[in-house]
């Protein structure tokens, strides 16, 4: 295990001890800064193919699931994550009404109680939109469309923080496709932060302009690796230490593509691949941040 300071952009060292990290098939852990001896946080990127699925477990119980994934593997990863016992779900987001992050959350909602629903609240209307819909009406929990600005305290816990970056209301008009719908939203553990980007568009989505705001540790790279998804000036904005980018083996869409993986590396961010790394979890006490993989 390594301890490493917060990343900073003065630090000349971090580059160093950054590059210096060994990324093999087996558990990597990256510790930054020292810890307080706080209870933990844990933050999951699931391997569930070519799609999203992230989950968060809070200290005190309180859980979030954003997106679900092309199909039923969330189920199991959740069965795994979660104490077995655990059938409520106190957050579940859904970032934008496609495939690949809707239709695990579909077999979410059937498998679990889920007390709170967020989302862009603008579907396509296929037939996975429409059983989303029924769902979300069917579930008695608080549904609430996503707006930029909003700010949640989770759990009662007033050091955990869910905000929502995007969209705002000008983009929920002018979308065209579900991808610019993104909910953007980052989630905050006392000094640490991971910023859950959905499939958005960094070149047009307005929180980019806010650099205090989309500052993260963490950054869930968008749309899996997409070179037209993530700009440079976006990754300037969020400076995180490590990029996890949530995409399928061997798919179709050659995602990650090279050029991002490329400008990843010349800020010397971490980066990980649930295509390469299966499932990747962190654990924070809100100072210390770790990094775990599967391979
Ligand atoms: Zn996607």
């Amino acid at each position: 295990m390594e301890k490493l300071p917060p990343k900073n952009k003065n630090d000349k060292w971090f580059k160093r001890i950054i590059l210096g990290l060994i990324c093999a098939n087996f558990f990597v852990w990256l510790a930054i800064a020292d810890g307080a001896g706080r209870k933990n946080a844990e933050v999951w990127f699931f391997d569930v193919g070519q799609g999203d699925a992230a989950f968060v477990q809070l200290p005190g119980g309180a859980q979030i699931v954003i997106d679900g994934g092309p199909g039923g593997a969330v189920l199991e990863k959740l069965g795994s994550a979660m104490p077995f016992h655990d059938r409520d779900i106190d957050w579940v987001v859904l970032s934008h009404a496609d495939h690949d992050h809707l239709a695990g959350l579909l077999l979410v909602l059937k498998n679990y109680r889920v007390y709170n629903i967020l989302w862009p609240g603008v579907s396509d209307g296929g037939a996975e939109d429409a059983e989303w819909e029924r769902l979300i009406g069917d579930e008695g929990a608080c549904v609430k469309v996503a707006a930029a600005g909003e700010k949640f305290s989770l759990g009662g816990n007033p050091e955990a923080v869910l905000e929502i970056l995007a969209p705002d209301d000008g983009k929920r008009l002018s979308a065209k496709k579900q991808n610019e719908l993104s909910a953007v939203v980052k989630f905050t553990y006392g000094r640490r932060s991971f910023l859950f980007t959905g499939d958005a568009e960094s070149r047009e989505n307005g929180f980019v302009d806010n650099a205090a705001l989309a500052r993260s540790d963490v950054l869930k790279v968008s749309h899996h690796g997409s070179k037209y998804s993530t700009r440079d000036g976006f990754l300037a904005k969020v400076f995180p230490a490590a990029a996890v980018i949530s995409s399928g083996k061997n798919n179709s869409y050659g995602h990650p593509h090279q050029e991002l993986l490329d400008l990843l590396a010349n800020y010397d961010i971490k980066i990980l691949r649930t295509d390469q790394n299966g499932d990747i979890s962190f654990r924070t006490d809100g100072e210390s941040l770790f990094v775990n993989t599967e391979k």
